[in-house]
């Protein structure tokens, strides 16, 4: 039987967590993203079940007394978690999968899952640059971004806790560098789709 994991990238908000994570899908077939539940609010097109799976307050604590997640957090005020049962179904499939989750939630997949987890930490070239890309962003507000920053200083000190760091200066290189670990740590390439 095929070795599956779970990737987990985590770094601060801002860092183009998401911008890699879709590269990798795009050069992988291998690889699936895990959909989060939350409860914090859409942002302007963001689809239920595709970005994240909304859930209220109350149905978000329904599913924690259930077991429904392997791990949960409280992040910026608002419950996130990752479902069990779909991720425990892909890697009976033969699927790696892609958690894109915070620090707390990547060091407790790790103590779970461990040999079977890969954790990249993700971080931007200069710590400043985060508040310019946050900023322009423009989804979130000043207060909102403070409290963003303040967390990622916190989420820093964790950092020692994952298997790889990897630099954000130039979204090709750490592309090249996140695809390069995982080719040799997943199965011999397996999955790699071909380029054109
Ligand atoms: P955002 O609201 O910007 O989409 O995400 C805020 C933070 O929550 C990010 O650091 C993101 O990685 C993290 N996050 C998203 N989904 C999960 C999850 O299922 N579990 C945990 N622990 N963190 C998550």
């Amino acid at each position: 039987m095929v070795q599956t994991y779970l990737i987990v990238i985590s770094g601060p908000s801002g860092v183009g967590k998401a911008t890699l994570t879709h590269e990798l899908l795009n050069r992988r077939s291998d690889l699936v993203l895990s959909v989060s539940a939350t409860t914090r609010n859409p942002r302007p097109g963001e689809k239920n079940g595709r970005d994240y799976w909304f859930l209220s307050k109350e149905e978000f604590e329904q599913r924690i007394k259930e077991n429904y997640f392997v791990e949960w957090a409280l992040v910026h005020g608002n419950y996130y978690g990752t479902p069990e049962p779909p991720i425990r179904q892909q890697l009976k499939q033969g699927k790696n999968v892609i958690l894109e989750i915070d620090v707390q939630g990547g060091c407790n997949v790790k103590k779970i899952f461990r040999d079977q987890s890969i954790l990249f930490f993700i971080l931007p070239p200069v710590f400043e640059e985060l508040f310019n890309r946050l900023k322009k962003r423009g989804s979130e507000t000043l207060e909102e971004i403070e409290h963003r920053l303040q967390t990622a200083h916190l989420e820093l000190l964790r950092q020692d806790e994952y298997d790889y760091t990897i630099i954000n200066d130039d979204i090709e290189r750490a592309v090249f560098q996140l695809m390069d670990i995982l080719d040799r740590r997943l199965s011999n390439s397996h999955g790699k789709k071909s380029e054109h």
